[in-house]
């Protein structure tokens, strides 16, 4: 997503300098109008003359002389006894020298008339002028098609396209992933025998998962595998600025897609476009006419035409329903963070190029980072490796690599930024009582490291040691994460006999955590295992459990926190010398580690 920052402001410089255009146009235009109107005025008031005003002085013969264009129902009359010339508009010009042919052959009237065709260089400088006004519009209208990408390449508004050479080994783990996706490889490949079959490939893939996770990678990799172009674009780059955009844009990605077919679409960020569709108006509607053509293009593909449409997201359940019904993105593939085995593919893959003391193999950095994705492993590395030319090491040492995990966890350690006493003091407590309350929690991790060092907007940290993988929490767990979640605001209350913002991140991890367990895992007696969560549910299947249901969730949340709190109250307060010995500890030497830890309770 970073990574197209610069090809967007490209973009939007681009944009805006159509706009200035645009506007001086429109400008000129109006200049240009106005003076057309104004020298047509002052004719009319000077030299014009009423079509009955001309029928009687031709009546009473003032006329000397009248000049005729054929085609054109102005004409110039010669009066007799005016030196100037003047004008007149005809309504019709058949019956007009009908009439003065009568005037002069019946009543003996002598006008000159005179017939001319068209002369072009006499009216060339009047019909230039007063064509300039329609030839501005005709820019103005052509500018307009170009910027919303309906012009004939649409240019501006293309996916950035290109030949990846990533291939499938270039991807770590995501093993079952992979020969999932090797079908639609295979399908690129080779289209024409998949059709004689009869075998129905996916138009669209959904791929699922936090960011970092591969997804891209993974989709570029098909398109290398394949060797097909790659276009893509992201969801956040369709709605932009100006309405119906957004539906032009998807017009013109696919209509390119169909002219290179075969090739892989690729639309990141996926929910930007396709949340789900409502009612509203203004940017929501925007959003809506951007999903409608979006699914249009999906539907208008033949069966033959070999482009595949993937598509990244985090939040599939935000995805509007039309969108994931057959024949659109009717296949989901889930990429979780890897394991630890992928963890260590993916370091490897990542480490090529990079030196490591004999001591650290890759196993035992993949087992201090669980939980990382792709993208924080590489990152991990390269940190590494840059911390270590800091250092002056010729290779990567473990402790370059260590101080790389905790900058990419915690945010870049920030020893420079001044910390007060008090700051401190309650810093100290309040990680202490995390620590503290921890140990005595059966299923939390091990503690390995306490700091009160600042990092990122953190004061401190409290480092657990998670060198497990693990995909499911048992409500105990969870009831337990919340206790040592709370225990820093405990330690706060019960020493200092004062509370902190710095607290803040942990009550809302809480929360979070607390509203989970009650309304998606089912976790609350009250409520039983019944899915409540209404970021997915419409207002009525809420509905349906009750007018008082959303008061219930509350009332259970607040009650799993209320219990988690006193329980980390209870545990700290009969500890009350250990907390205090950790925190001094603490002020003194800012970072303690599992064994210094450990001491405190023998
Ligand atoms: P996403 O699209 O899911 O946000 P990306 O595909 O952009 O993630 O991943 C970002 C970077 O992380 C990749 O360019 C790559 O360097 C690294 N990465 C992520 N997953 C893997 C993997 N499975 N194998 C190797 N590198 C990976
Ligand atoms: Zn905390």
């Amino acid at each position: 997503m970073e990574k197209n920052k610069p090809n967007q402001n490209k973009k939007n410089k681009k944009q805006y300098l159509l706009w200035t255009i645009l506007i001086l146009l429109t400008i000129t235009a109006t200049i240009v109008l106005a003076l057309v109107i104004n020298k047509n005025n002052q004719e009319s008031e000077e030299k014009n003359v009423p079509y009955t005003q001309l029928l009687s002085d031709i009546e009473e013969d003032k006329i000397e002389k009248i000049e005729m264009t054929v085609g054109s129902t102005s004409i110039k009359i010669k009066y007799k006894d005016i030196e100037e010339e003047k004008t007149a508009i005809i309504p019709s010009t058949q019956a007009f020298i009908e009439l003065i042919h009568k005037k002069i052959d019946e009543e003996g009237k002598s006008i000159e008339l005179n017939e001319k065709s068209e002369s072009v260089l006499a009216n060339l400088s009047d019909k230039i002028f007063s064509i300039i006004p329609t030839l501005m519009m005709v820019a103005l209208f052509v500018l307009i098609l170009k910027m919303q990408g309906l012009g004939d390449k649409g240019k501006i508004y293309d996916g950035k396209e290109n030949k990846t050479d990533i291939k499938f080994d270039d991807v770590a783990g995501l093993k079952e992933e992979k020969q999932e996706l090797i079908e639609i490889v295979d399908f690129l490949k080779n289209p024409e025998s998949f059709q004689k079959m009869g075998a129905k490939i996916p138009k669209g893939v959904l791929l699922c998962g936090k960011p970092g996770t591969g997804k891209t990678l993974i989709a570029k990799a098909i398109a290398g595998e394949a060797n097909v172009p790659f276009i893509s674009m992201s969801g956040s780059e369709f709605i932009e600025m100006f309405a119906g955009l957004g539906a032009s844009r998807v017009r013109s990605l696919f209509s390119k897609a169909k002219k290179m077919a075969p090739c892989i679409v690729f639309i990141d960020e996926i929910d930007a476009i396709g949340a789900r569709r409502t009612n509203a108006s203004g940017a929501e509607s925007e959003n809506n006419q951007t999903l409608n053509q979006l699914l249009v293009e999906m539907d208008g593909f033949e069966s033959n035409e070999t482009v595949i449409v993937l598509a990244a997201t985090n939040r599939p359940e935000m995805l509007d329903k039309a969108l994931l019904r057959p024949g659109r993105f009717d296949r989901r593939i889930t990429i979780a963070p890897p394991d630890l085995r992928g963890r260590e593919e993916i370091l490897k893959i990542h480490s090529k190029e990079k030196k490591f003391a004999d001591n650290l193999s890759l196993k035992s950095i993949a087992e201090d980072t669980a939980g990382f994705t792709g993208a924080e492993l590489a990152n991990t590395l390269n940190e590494a490796a840059i911390i270590a030319t800091i250092n002056k090491h010729n290779v990567i040492e473990k402790q370059d690599l260590e101080e790389a995990v905790k900058k990419v966890t915690v945010g870049l350690q920030k020893t420079s930024r001044v910390v007060s006493e008090k700051d401190k003091k309650l810093t100290a407590y309040h990680e202490a009582g995390h620590a503290i309350v921890s140990k005595f929690l059966a299923t939390s991790m091990e503690v390995k490291e306490i700091s009160i060092i600042p990092r990122g907007v953190a004061g401190g940290y409290t480092m657990y040691k998670t060198n497990e993988d693990k995909f499911f929490a048992s409500k105990t767990e969870l009831e337990e994460k919340l206790i040592s979640l709370l225990g820093g605001r405990a330690a706060e209350k019960i020493a200092l006999d004062d509370i902190s913002t710095g607290a803040s991140n942990d009550i809302e991890v809480a929360t979070k955590i607390a509203k989970d367990m009650v309304t998606i895992y089912g976790m609350s007696d009250k409520i039983g295992p019944i899915s409540l969560n209404n970021e997915q549910q419409q207002p009525y299947e809420m509905q349906m459990f009750g007018q008082n249901i959303e008061d219930l969730i509350g009332e259970e949340v607040k009650r799993l926190i209320d219990i988690a709190y006193e329980k980390a109250q209870k545990i700290l307060k009969s500890n009350m010398q250990i907390l205090h010995a950790v925190a001094q500890t603490l002020i003194e030497k800012e970072v303690i580690s599992t064994e210094e830890f450990d001491k405190f309770f023998e």
